[in-house]
């Protein structure tokens, strides 16, 4: 059996850290270099929304801790580091 790729990130679990983002955005900054449309283009976990105002929506809960924005993202826009202990993404698929 072939499961699509949403079915095997649906074999994940989530442990939120309800207190703390792992995931910042200098909304200024953001404004200045359109990175809102840049990291929903390359999130495969759809955590950012560029807003019509230029600013950035994050949805860290759903974050896959892969990297991907923290190499494209525009120069002082974004602030990334690996959730705390024991929070984050479980992988049980691949
Ligand atoms: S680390 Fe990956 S999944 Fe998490 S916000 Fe960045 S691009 Fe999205």
């Amino acid at each position: 059996m072939t499961l699509s790729l949403a079915e095997r990130l649906g074999r994940n679990s989530y442990q939120l850290d309800e207190e703390l983002s792992h995931i910042e955005i200098d909304q200024v900054a953001a404004k200045r270099t359109g990175a809102g449309k840049i990291l929903e283009a390359v999130c495969p976990a759809h955590v950012y929304t560029a807003q019509p105002d230029g600013s950035v929506g994050i949805e860290y809960a759903a974050c896959l801790e892969c990297g991907t924005c923290l190499v494209l993202a525009p120069a002082g826009v974004l602030t990334w580091h690996y959730p705390r202990g024991s929070f984050g993404i479980r992988y049980r698929e691949g």
